[in-house]
């Protein structure tokens, strides 16, 4: 049955006026409730309330307008959407809101749906005569609630919150079973544990009321309405972009970057700079903005020079600016893209002198691109000196700066804790623990209920058991095993097979489920400097996902017949198998075993008592002979790439190395190992066949993984700094680049040869992830790796993009035995945006790796004297000229960073006779590759891979990130005071542990202090592994493999 009526809305156009629409209204009287406990049976498909709650609960339109963020807490349930309300907030909020609010309704670890209650016969009530629209969106709202009260028969009482004082009197207690309360309320007796949820609401109450008594005075230009903008952006009067703060000059620069290639203004194909804060005019980092360019007399120059003191913007000084550029100015947001920012509180006696209203303070966001945020709040003064997550609000043109609310609270700047949680929110990374629910979908493996192989799951697999020889190969106390190897010669001789077989996770992590989805807004376990955050439950990391030794375990295998001869490939066989690993060895273990050396193998001293002397010496030839053939197919396959032009970077390769964890003790430097070297060939093989797997299979929906060729400019830096030693490095192709860098090699000093490698990498652009259908086959090329198809497979337990290829190949295989698709796969355009995701995540890990390092840095020299020290002075080595100073490398932390060689009272470093330095009145002159002081002291020039010592010490920052400070101490090479270099890397292990100590015995006196402890159950449970062991290796490879970022940007954005 359908009822059809009219509805008149009263909608906002988007000049500001307002305009009448009436609708055709179709009412029908079944509507679906999408709750389990429907005495009715509505067609629910899909998401379903849970019945398993005490009351059901309905907010109205105010609050989900202005308080969707206190609903967004997973913790509260049975949330029942009117659709009502959400016409409501949407026709007030827009987008954003909208955008929000669909995330959460499909999010299936939110326990909340949406009711058309306007569609639903009985539910439905047609707006009074006189009857304001507030008025009767609210009345919809409660007949909604009393609807869905009653169509559960009663089972579940049903409360609906308001703002609105009037409505909580007119309704509060007309029915039984429904009750209207407010949100305060709400939270108060419903979810009191939930200290969090109440605070956000009085933050961001806070907020609002402040909001209505703002002032009027303008401080900004108004922004353009949508319409003038796009019209505007089409004519190409103005230009679209994504709005770049430059962090050293945050005040002053900012750049617009372009997208696309919409843009009509041909002429121009540089960044637009945008000055001073009028111009930016309340554009946030971040932003996607609509930029008008300025009359060319108003151009202006970048800033190229080095800068000391961060994001502080000094005015005057010898500034040294590029030639003028395209310059504009802000003249409309087309999409905020504001995040979760970390905020420090000020002392409280700055809040005191600041205003005479202290309940309005100016927080500064640790990020120096964000501006001061203006916050709401009656706890200043417990949040003095306190880091705490805020987000914006709004920006209206009368404010000078934006307005924001608090979120959560951090803790006290500083502290390790504080420190390391921020720089998981500035990089967007939610690691909250695993949920019940969660771990309800998980098998069990207990000493009760040990996990066993299932028949019907092994008769459908290949099973390896009796037939192959599988052992894995991994660092020494490696955990998850997610790689092993098999390899043997086939009856008759001619043919060798070779096996790679990866842990089966997609078994046990079933699409869509919900340990799939937060794996998948995760994509990666993270690593900081002292600890991990997983993708997935330890029960699958490290246990049944996990190829250990001695056990059963489901495995997706690639195995190769080759011939025994030339190890051509002459047959390939992927599916689904059951092996148990004979073998869990370490590097050197293997190693050792290859060069002969009569290293004891566990497994073989653990065999039965029984077991005889033949039958021991047996097993051992038999696994020297199959790490022998392993390491002869692994010399040709890497020597068949070599051809190509794979590259060995410090980086590059690396990178990709990096993720799978086996390949990163490859470049060990002390004691390199062929083994290391034999397992990342095979693994690239494994990865290269499953790429051409999938994409013949689905050409236009496959996840590769590419890396575009450098471009030849970025090359510059290298080849100079090379010819300045007279070696000529050739990037025209990879193959030129890899062969020219190997020749240069210093043998005096082993270093520059490290610096050049560097200097490629920095060179290159990121690997990324991305869908066959959004590229055409020429951009497929993996530049580094020296392969036309590329993707990863090997590493599920840590890496997102593998379980997606582990996926498509599953779906290849049952493809071609004729049978159909379990699930449809997704399309190339949601392949693409999966891609995008996962791309994303792995940058902010990278950053959040990165910052995390150097905060450990930091803290490590925050409390020495530089002067006294001897840690604190190190040998560091030229890689770069700039125009007052250059940057260094400095082996003995692994660290970079810029050393001036001029001040703000323009001094400049004199250098004595003993080659110690001081500050002296004087000049600098910059050539390409050397830089010369003149003082009365004498001229001393400073060329690119000299050794130099400097002294590291740190510049203390209340509010943001802590900075090391590079002084040169002296123009001559640092001797260590022991003789004999350190291994490499030991120092920086040593440094992520002495911090570590350092902050647990602070925790633990502030313990004994408070008696309480500074860790919460949370970060304890997370903190996974405290002793890097995995990591060091890690950290190792990644201080070469990432980016410069800092380094980058102290040249000026792309200068
Ligand atoms: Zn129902």
């Amino acid at each position: 049955m359908m009822i059809k009526t009219e509805k008149t809305l009263c909608l906002k156009s988007s000049r500001g006026g307002k305009v009448r629409v009436v609708r055709e209204h179709y009412l029908r009287e079944h509507v679906p409730c999408y709750s389990t406990l429907c005495q009715a049976a509505c067609q629910n498909e899909g998401k379903t309330l849970s019945g398993e709650v005490t009351h059901y609960v309905v907010p109205d339109a105010g609050v989900v307008r202005d308080f969707l963020e206190v609903l967004e807490f997973r913790e509260l349930q049975g949330i029942v959407f009117m659709q009502t309300a959400c016409q409501a907030a949407q026709h007030s909020r827009g987008r954003r809101l909208y955008n929000r609010l669909r995330g959460l309704l499909k999010d299936p670890r939110h326990d909340c749906i949406h009711f058309a209650n306007e569609f639903q016969m009985y539910s439905y009530c047609p707006r009074g005569k006189g009857e304001t629209q507030e008025k009767w969106q609210t009345r919809s709202i409660y007949q909604a609630a009393v609807w869905y009260h009653d169509h559960l028969a009663g089972l579940r009482p049903v409360v609906m919150i308001t703002e609105d004082q009037e409505a909580i009197a007119e309704y509060g207690s007309r029915t039984s079973g429904v009750y209207v309360i407010s949100t305060k309320e709400y939270l108060e007796t419903f979810w009191p544990d939930l200290k969090a949820a109440q605070e956000l609401y009085s933050s961001i109450a806070q907020a609002l009321q402040e909001r209505e008594s703002d002032s009027t005075e303008r401080e900004y230009a108004e922004h353009l309405p949508a319409e003038v903008l796009e019209a505007g952006i089409k004519s190409g009067r103005f230009i679209q972009g994504t709005l770049n703060v430059n962090k050293h000059r945050a005040q002053q620069e900012a750049f617009v970057r372009f997208e696309g290639s919409a843009n009509k203004n041909t002429e121009l194909n540089s960044d637009i700079l945008v000055w001073g804060g009028k111009h930016r005019n309340r554009a946030v980092h971040g932003d996607l903005v609509a930029v008008e360019l300025l009359s060319s007399r108003e151009w202006r120059g970048r800033t190229t020079a080095l800068h000391e003191g961060l994001g502080e913007d000094k005015a005057g000084g010898d500034e040294t600016q590029s030639q003028p550029m395209p310059t504009g100015k802000v003249v409309g947001i087309l999409q905020r893209n504001w995040r979760d920012y970390v905020v420090t509180f000020p002392p409280w006696e700055e809040v005191q002198s600041q205003s005479r209203n202290s309940q309005r303070i100016l927080v500064t966001p640790w990020d120096y691109r964000i501006p001061k945020i203006r916050i709401s709040t009656q706890q200043a003064e417990a949040l003095q000196d306190h880091r705490v997550i805020v987000r914006l609000d709004s920006w209206e043109s009368t404010s000078l700066y934006p307005n924001g609310h608090t979120v959560r609270v951090l803790g006290k700047s500083g502290e390790l804790e504080t420190e390391v949680q921020t720089i998981l929110v500035e990089n967007c990374i939610h690691v909250p623990p695993f949920s019940e629910a969660q771990l309800r979908e998980m098998p069990t493996n207990s000493a009760e209920q040990p996990w066993s192989v299932e028949a019907v799951e092994a008769s459908s697999r290949l099973d390896l058991r009796d037939t192959h020889l599988v052992f894995s190969i991994d660092p020494l106390g490696c955990e998850d095993v997610d790689d092993t190897l098999s390899v043997r010669l086939l009856p008759g001789g001619t043919r060798l097979e070779l096996g790679v077989h990866i842990a089966d996770v997609t078994h046990f992590v079933k699409e869509g489920s919900l340990t799939d989805l937060e794996a998948r807004s995760r994509a990666t376990t993270y690593y900081l400097a002292d600890r991990r955050y997983d993708m997935l439950p330890a029960v699958l990391s490290a246990d049944l996902c996990s190829l250990l030794g001695g056990v059963d375990r489901y495995a997706m295998s690639v195995m190769w017949q080759l011939d025994a001869e030339s190890l051509d490939v002459c047959k390939v066989w992927y599916g689904r198998t059951l092996i148990r690993s004979s073998y869990q060895l370490h590097y050197e273990l293997a190693q050792s075993l290859l060069n002969g050396e009569p290293a004891e193998v566990p497994e073989l001293s653990r065999a039965r008592a029984n077991e005889d002397e033949g039958e021991r010496s047996r097993r051992r030839a038999e696994l020297l002979e199959a790490l022998r053939l392993l390491t002869r197919v692994a010399r040709h396959l890497r020597a068949l790439r070599d051809r190509g032009g794979a590259l060995e970077l410090e980086g590059v390769e690396v990178r990709a190395q990096l993720d799978s964890s086996k390949n990163i003790t490859a470049l060990v430097p002390k004691q390199p190992l062929e083994v290391h070297e034999t397992v990342a060939e095979c693994m690239i093989y494994a990865n290269h066949w499953v790429a051409r797997k999938i994409q013949e299979s689905f050409p236009h929906q496959a996840l590769l993984r590419h890396h575009p060729p450098p471009r030849q400019e970025f090359f510059n830096q290298l080849v100079d700094s090379a010819r300045t030693r007279s070696f000529a490095i050739d990037t025209r192709s990879n193959k030129a680049l890899a062969d020219s860098l190997d020749q240069a090699v210093d043998h005096q000093d082993p270093v520059v040869n490290r610096l050049l490698r560097m200097m490629a990498t920095q060179a290159m652009s990121n690997a990324l992830y991305f869908s066959t259908g959004a590229c055409s086959e020429e951009q497929y090329y993996h530049y580094g790796l020296a392969l036309d198809r590329y993707t990863h497979f090997t590493s599920p337990i840590r890496r997102y993009a593998d379980i997606i290829v582990h996926r498509l190949l599953m779906a290849a295989i049952d493809a071609e035995k004729g049978l159909a698709p379990s699930k449809a796969l997704a399309s190339n355009k949601d392949q693409e945006e999966l891609a995008h995701q996962i791309n994303n995540k792995n940058r902010a890990a990278q950053h959040a790796q990165k910052q995390s390092t150097e905060l450990f840095q930091c803290l490590y020299f925050k409390d020495k004297d530089p002067l006294t020290d001897e840690r604190c002075t190190a040998d560091a080595v030229i890689y770069a000229i700039r125009a007052n100073g250059m940057l260094v490398f400095v082996p003995r932390y692994g660290l970079k960073g810029a050393v001036y060689l001029k001040n703000r009272e323009n001094q400049v470093v004199g250098v004595k006779e003993d080659g110690s330095c001081v500050w002296h009145g004087g000049t600098l002159e910059r050539h390409l590759d050397r830089i010369s002081t003149t003082t009365t002291t004498g001229t001393h020039t400073f060329r690119v891979f000299d050794h130099i010592t400097v002294r590291i010490s740190v510049q203390p920052s209340r509010c943001h990130p802590l900075n090391l400070c590079l002084e040169v101490a002296s123009s001559r090479p640092h001797q260590a005071p022991q003789a004999g270099e350190q291994p490499k890397g030991r120092g920086r292990s040593e440094l992520v542990q002495e911090v570590v100590r350092l902050a647990e015995e602070a925790s633990q006196q502030a313990k004994e202090k408070k008696g309480r402890g500074k860790l919460s159950k949370e970060e304890r449970e997370f903190r996974q592994s405290k002793q890097p062991n995995l990591y060091s290796l890690l950290q190792e490879v990644a201080q070469l493999a990432l980016l410069d970022l800092p380094a980058c940007e102290a040249l000026g954005v792309g200068a």
